[in-house]
C-alpha cells in the first residue's frame, strides 16, 4: 500500500513531482489528476495516482507502483499509435508517473471496442464469456458516473451532438494496431475503452490513458487475465500483472 488517500490533500502528489502544483489542479478523477501549465495553456499533465477503483468507486484500493505501470504503459501505447498516424494527445512524460498532453475539451461518450465476449456483454445479451466477436463490436457509452454509463446507440449519440463517424474510424484503427502488438505478446486483446477530445481548433484527439485499467488482456488462448478484472474478482496483483504486460510490451514496442 502507498501513502496515497482520499483524505490527503492535492500537494500530497507534488511529493515525488514538485512540478504539479495544487493551485494548478484543474481536476481530479478517481485514479488520476489533470494539472495545467502555468505558461502553456494547451498543454496538461496528467498525473497517475498509486490508486484503482471498481464499481464506479465504490471499491477502492492503493497498490503501490500502480500509477507508475499505468502511466508508462500508457506512454509507450501512445508514442506506437502515433508513429501509426492517429492522432493522440499525448506529448511526453514527465518523471514516471505523469504524461504531458495537449489540453482537450473530452467527448462525454465512452468508446468500447470488443474482439472476444466479456464483461457487461455477456451480463447483457445471451452471448456466452469467450465467444469471438469478428468483426470486432464498437460501443458507445456515456461517460456520466452519476448516471453509471448507459450504453448509447450510435443515433442517440448523434443526437447529443456528436459524430460517431470519426471515433469510430480511429476506434477500429486503434483496435488494429493493437491487437498487432498484443498477438506478438502471446495475449488476446479481448474488449478496451477509449475517450476522445477536441483541442482549441476543433480536431479530435484521442485522449485519457491507455493501460490494463482499460482493458480484457488474456494470455492467448485461456482466460488467465493480466487487467483490472483481477481487482474487480479480487484475484490477483494488478501491479505484478501489469509489470508483465509492460516488460513484454518492450520488447516488442
Ligand atoms: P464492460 O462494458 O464489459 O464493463 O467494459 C468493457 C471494457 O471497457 C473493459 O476493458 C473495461 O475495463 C473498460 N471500461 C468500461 N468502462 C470503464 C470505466 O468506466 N473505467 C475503466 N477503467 N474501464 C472501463
Amino acid at each position: 500500500m502507498s501513502g496515497d488517500s482520499k483524505e490527503q490533500s492535492n500537494i500530497f502528489y507534488t511529493k515525488t513531482a514538485p512540478i504539479l502544483l495544487a493551485e494548478c489542479l484543474l481536476s481530479e478523477g478517481k485514479v488520476k489528476s489533470l494539472y495545467r501549465l502555468a505558461e502553456e495553456p494547451e498543454k496538461v499533465y496528467i498525473h497517475f495516482h498509486d490508486k484503482v477503483t471498481a464499481g464506479n468507486g465504490r471499491r477502492v484500493d492503493f497498490p503501490e507502483g500502480k500509477g507508475k505501470v499505468c502511466c508508462l504503459i500508457s506512454a509507450l501505447l501512445f508514442e506506437m499509435l502515433e508513429s501509426r498516424g492517429i492522432k493522440t494527445h499525448y506529448l511526453g512524460t514527465q518523471g514516471l508517473d505523469t504524461l504531458l498532453c495537449k489540453k482537450l475539451e473530452i467527448v462525454p461518450v465512452e468508446v468500447i471496442v470488443r474482439n472476444i465476449a466479456a464483461g457487461s456483454i455477456v451480463r447483457q445479451t445471451t452471448l456466452t464469456e469467450g465467444t469471438i466477436l469478428n468483426p470486432p463490436l464498437v460501443e458507445y457509452y456515456l461517460k456520466d458516473d452519476a448516471k453509471d454509463d448507459p450504453l448509447l446507440t450510435p443515433d442517440r449519440v448523434a443526437l447529443m451532438g456528436i459524430d460517431p463517424t470519426k471515433m469510430r474510424e480511429v476506434a477500429l484503427d486503434v483496435n488494429l494496431q493493437f491487437q498487432m502488438l498484443f498477438t506478438l505478446m502471446g495475449i488476446d486483446l479481448v474488449d478496451f475503452k477509449l475517450e476522445f477530445g477536441y483541442d482549441s481548433h476543433g480536431n479530435l484527439f484521442l485522449g485519457d490513458e491507455l493501460s490494463p485499467d482499460n482493458m480484457r488482456l488474456w494470455r492467448k488462448g485461456t482466460k488467465e487475465r493480466f487487467d483490472k478484472d483481477l481487482f474487480r474478482k479480487d484475484e490477483g496483483d494488478i501491479v505484478e500483472a501489469y509489470t508483465y504486460i509492460l516488460e513484454e510490451m518492450r520488447r516488442f514496442v
